[in-house]
């Protein structure tokens, strides 16, 4: 048993500390006895290599417009399949932000260009450019009852109902209404997918995409392990020592928007 981390387009892909997620996975598994091998896949990285890494967990960070301009052909010409593929067949992944946004159908820039998505979630993306807001701040955000009520989660679950974390983007994200394709979470206090619709994320299949940075694992250690139970097909893992990190999500639940 061995956490493969697929941790894709670090160089282009990395805001507010997103690298952080893959430091965490790997210190709760290791925590556990759990070998853990983190396999940096970037824009020379191809679908033959790819194909022999025996990934089980995926992770994509955030970044601004210029950073997804640089990984975007990339993704489209030699990434699209391996992620269709790994996402369709119940792979777990984890896609925040800037990386969220590509793998819905499209993403329209603040300066207008269209970038076409993976298509995998049902969802567009808008940047209204000055017309509105950007979305930042602390958020807080109550997690979805199709992740509260898996029986994996009951069990690993020591932290309660929420997911806390923080979000700087300009894009705006519609999901599709379709049942499939439903948030990660309710937006408790925060802006979320769009600041109008009261979602945050999507949950489809084993992957979920969101747009808290924090890391969100950080401060979201039940769904880090969740994330690492479910990529190895466990049915329990022991719980650690959470206090620190505990204080920690508390207090965010407490801060302001
Ligand atoms: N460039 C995107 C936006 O501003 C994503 C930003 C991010 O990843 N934080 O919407």
């Amino acid at each position: 048993m061995k956490l493969n981390i697929g941790y894709f387009y670090k160089d282009q892909l990395n805001l507010y500390g997103d690298n952080g997620n893959v430091e965490i996975l790997q210190y709760r598994a290791e925590k556990r006895g759990i070998p853990v091998d983190v396999k940096q896949i970037g824009i020379n990285t191809t679908s033959d290599q790819m194909a022999v890494l025996n990934i089980n967990m995926i992770f994509m960070g955030g970044g601004p417009d210029s950073g997804q301009k640089e990984m975007y052909e990339d993704l489209i010409s030699s990434k699209k399949n391996f992620l269709m593929d790994y996402i369709n067949r119940g792979g777990v992944g984890l896609f925040i932000c800037g990386s969220y946004q590509l793998l819905g159908k499209y993403y329209q820039t603040a300066d207008g260009s269209l970038l076409e998505g993976l298509g995998i979630f049902d969802f567009y993306t808008k940047h209204f450019g000055n017309h509105k807001p950007r979305c930042i701040g602390n958020a807080v955000c109550e997690i979805s009852p199709r992740i509260l009520s898996d029986p994996l989660f009951l069990k690993i679950n020591g932290l309660g109902g929420n997911l806390v974390g923080f979000e700087n983007h300009g894009g705006r994200t519609y999901l599709n209404k379709d049942n499939k394709y439903a948030p990660l979470a309710k937006v408790l206090s925060g802006y979320g997918n769009n600041g109008e619709d009261g979602t945050e994320g999507v949950l489809f299949k084993n992957c979920l995409g969101s747009y808290l940075h924090g890391p969100i694992l950080s401060k979201n250690p039940h769904l880090a392990d969740y994330l690492i139970a479910k990529a190895l097909k466990l049915e329990d893992l022991p719980p650690l020592d959470d206090t620190l990190i505990t204080l920690a999500h508390t207090a965010c639940i407490k801060l302001k928007k």
